[in-house]
């Protein structure tokens, strides 16, 4: 039973903290809420970081989730630049600060969300290596693209995922030079495979962002300590004033194995492993966003999403579930990117071999189109390219499962919705 002398605490003040935090104050909670992060800043939205705050285009002020006001006018307890390092599931308690402050909780939520992975290379220790995470690296980074657009100088990006991508863009637009290290043949190759990959391959190239695939990063060369070149596996060596890592990110479950939670495999993605109300293998404790391997019926397997609106609509689902309210979260994860004049959205989950067609609507060439990830006839992922207000017929044929014609999907003057049945 809920009621005003529990105490519910939340870890991680990233979107799915801070979020969850909101909805429990919205659906009524009257007892503690306890929100702790070991950042400084209060909680806030990442995706800028690499695109609109990036580039100057969005105000510091624009990326929180709340005001800093909002905490305590909600009777939220924030405790910021503090880490928990022990959860103690017997005495159901976790311990945070550097003075080990305990506090008791009667429900516990993990949103303790991803970590850059680091580049495991000589070199990485010199002035000029970055990744980007938070607040502070995006500020640093900012600084960075000003003075190689300033001084002609040289980036090179090992990855050319999502965050590579939009970060080469944003460096472009500051003037730099740009080259991207990827191991995979075409950018995004995991994800999007290679019909698609091919597209944002030729929409940097077009921007002047030069690509060497299949290559991984082997060394950082400095002089003076600083950055001076990038070499890869095969023999190359980049130029280079500035290294920037993006070569994914890991979840951050340390917290939840010492507490003996139990964890997703490897194979699947890792993370804390909860059930379809995300519940941990402790009934207390949830976790949400970044941090958790979800089962999702509609794919027929376990999804951890490292997305912003996974983390939007997962936090507020654990804080009803650790209400009570008996709701499955099994929401069609969704994803958006902006990269130079290209915005897209992508809806479902469709990794390579899942599918066996990939059809476009539209003109793939005018970069204005749908493509449609589909098996057996049925659409497993959608991804509208510069076309807009197509999400929601785009994950109810996910959703619906229904066997469409794949002429009449890739017929712009059909209707999306018409094929839904
Ligand atoms: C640069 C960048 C750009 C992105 N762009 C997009 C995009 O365009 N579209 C999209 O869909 N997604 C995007 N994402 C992904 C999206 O931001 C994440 O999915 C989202 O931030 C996950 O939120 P979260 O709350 O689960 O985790 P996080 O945002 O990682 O927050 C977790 C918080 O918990 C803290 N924490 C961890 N352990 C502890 C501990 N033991 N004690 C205290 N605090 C702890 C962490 O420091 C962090 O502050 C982007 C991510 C980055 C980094």
């Amino acid at each position: 039973m809920v009621d005003a002398d529990q105490t519910f605490v939340i870890v991680g003040g990233g979107l799915a903290g801070a979020k969850a935090a909101e909805t429990l104050r919205t659906e009524g909670f009257t007892g503690r809420v306890i929100l702790i992060c070991d950042e400084r800043d209060h909680p806030y939205e990442r995706p800028p970081l690499s695109k609109g705050y990036l580039l100057g285009k969005e105000e510091r002020d624009s990326v929180f989730v709340h005001e800093p006001a909002w905490y305590a006018r909600h009777d939220i307890e924030l405790h910021l630049g503090q880490t928990v390092d022990a959860v103690d599931r017997a005495a159901k308690t976790v311990r945070f600060g550097e003075d080990g402050t305990t506090v008791r909780y009667d429900k516990l939520l993990l949103a303790t969300g991803a970590e850059p992975r680091r580049l495991d290379i000589p070199g990485t220790d010199l002035a000029g290596v970055h990744h980007l995470r938070r607040l502070a690296h995006a500020e640093r980074l900012k600084g960075v693209l000003t003075s190689l657009g300033r001084d002609n100088g040289h980036l090179v990006i090992a990855g050319a995922g999502w965050i590579g991508l939009e970060i080469a863009a944003a460096a472009r637009q500051y003037g730099a030079e740009v080259t991207v290290v990827h191991r995979g043949p075409t950018p995004l190759h995991s994800v999007l495979g290679p019909e698609l990959g091919q597209l944002f391959a030729d929409l940097h190239r077009r921007h002047g962002v030069r690509f060497h695939f299949g290559a991984t990063l082997t060394e950082i060369t400095g002089q003076d300590g600083m950055v001076f070149a990038a070499r890869t596996d095969d023999g190359e060596e980049h130029p280079a004033h500035a290294v920037l890592a993006a070569i994914g990110a890991a979840p951050r479950t340390s917290l939840a194995e010492a507490a003996g939670l139990r964890l997703a495999d490897r194979a699947d993605g890792g993370g804390v492993l909860v059930d379809e109300r995300l519940r941990t293998s402790d009934p207390d404790i949830h976790a949400a966003g970044d941090v958790a391997s979800f089962p999702h019926a509609l794919f027929g397997t376990r999804l951890r999403v490292e997305h912003w609106a996974n983390a939007l609509n997962g936090g507020p689902a654990a804080a009803r579930a650790m209400l009570g309210r008996d709701e499955i979260y099994d929401r069609v994860p969704y994803f958006f990117t902006d990269q130079y004049d290209l915005g897209m959205e992508y809806s479902g989950w469709a990794p390579a071999g899942s599918y066996d067609q990939v059809v476009i609507r539209g003109d793939a060439g005018k970069r204005e189109f749908i493509a449609f990830w589909v098996r057996e006839g049925r659409v497993l992922a959608g991804m509208n390219v510069n076309v807009w207000d197509v999400t929601d017929p785009i994950q109810q044929l996910i959703r619906s499962r229904t066997r469409v014609d794949t002429e009449a999907l890739a017929d712009p003057h059909v209707p999306l919705d018409s094929l839904v049945a």
